[in-house]
């Protein structure tokens, strides 16, 4: 194994600055190096790139980030017992890794990094289905970053990668897939962290496209499938009533039987039902 760089292991890091793994902070850390510097390789070629990390933790993954060329990290951390640990792989890489110290959920950078930017985390299993569809749904098309490459819970990941009719179907499958080209990269068993969580994980790489597959306004596309799939098994002239006294009409409109259930729909029938509810407002 070669070492991506010359500051200490990491389980020397965590003990030095007693960083020991908090549950509610979702903390499962990454230990190998080797491992980082390869999750940081799936997000593509970081030369030249700013790159935004939520949740560096003690820094696995931030050091593979600058260790595979990122012209600048940018990294968000909640938890200041990590702090010490992050200015220590700051100082080894001078005006490349600024840190803020917050709650991911309450603090939005983008516009303070310089295109191309693209977004690599672990992210913490609490907020990362939320950062996800935050990414995935601006009112403006292209974002301002090109591309994603985020650790999942494998469950998540395959909800985010998953086929109109498939068990896993649903709400993150057509949010990604509308706007990005999304793909499971890496799959990790639990050993891969400390401490290992009980299920395995894996890393998804999703891509900016150009434009959306089909229009849609990404406000009523998110309201149409979160009342579709919140209740899967009804037909979606029931779960979708809420949403228009004329819902039956619409879904026809859509090419969409009004028995259906949410998952039998693809992408662009759900995306056609939501031009249809936005053009009779
Ligand atoms: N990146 C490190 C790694 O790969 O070893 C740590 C990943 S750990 C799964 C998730 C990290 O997110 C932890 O360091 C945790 O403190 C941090 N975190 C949790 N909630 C957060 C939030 N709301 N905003 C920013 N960071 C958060």
């Amino acid at each position: 194994m070669s070492q991506i760089d010359d500051l200490p292991p990491l389980r020397a890091v965590i003990e030095t600055h007693g960083i020991a793994a908090k549950k509610n902070l979702g903390q499962n850390f990454l230990l190998d190096l080797n491992l980082t510097a390869k999750i940081a390789r799936k997000a593509g070629d970081l030369t030249g790139c700013d790159v935004l990390e939520i949740g560096p933790g003690p820094g696995g993954l931030t050091r593979g980030l600058l260790a595979e060329g990122a012209r600048r990290v940018l990294a968000i951390e909640k938890d200041e017992r990590c702090l010490p640990a992050l200015a220590e792989i700051a100082a080894k890489y001078p005006d490349r890794l600024d840190i803020i110290s917050g709650d991911a959920l309450q603090i939005n950078p983008l516009d303070h990094l310089t295109p191309p930017i693209r977004i690599c985390a672990n992210l913490p299993y609490n907020i990362g289905t939320e950062l996800l569809v935050r990414w995935l749904t601006p009112v403006v098309w292209p974002p301002v970053w090109t591309s994603l490459t985020l650790m999942f819970q494998r469950e998540v990941a395959q909800r985010i990668t998953a086929t109109a009719s498939s068990k896993a179907y649903g709400r993150l499958a057509i949010l990604s897939q509308w706007r990005t080209d999304a793909q499971i990269v890496m799959d990790l068993p639990p050993e891969a962290f400390s401490p290992p969580p009980k299920v395995s994980s894996a890393v998804v790489h999703l891509t900016a496209l150009p434009a959306p597959r089909y229009p849609a306004n990404p406000e009523t596309l998110s309201r149409v499938v979160a009342a579709g799939f919140n209740q899967r098994r009804k037909m979606l002239r029931s779960s979708l009533k809420g949403l228009s006294p004329e819902i039956e009409a619409h879904l026809i409109a859509a090419d969409i039987k009004p028995t259906d259930r949410a998952e039998q729909i693809d992408l662009e029938r759900f995306c056609a039902l939501a031009r249809s509810l936005d053009a009779a407002k």
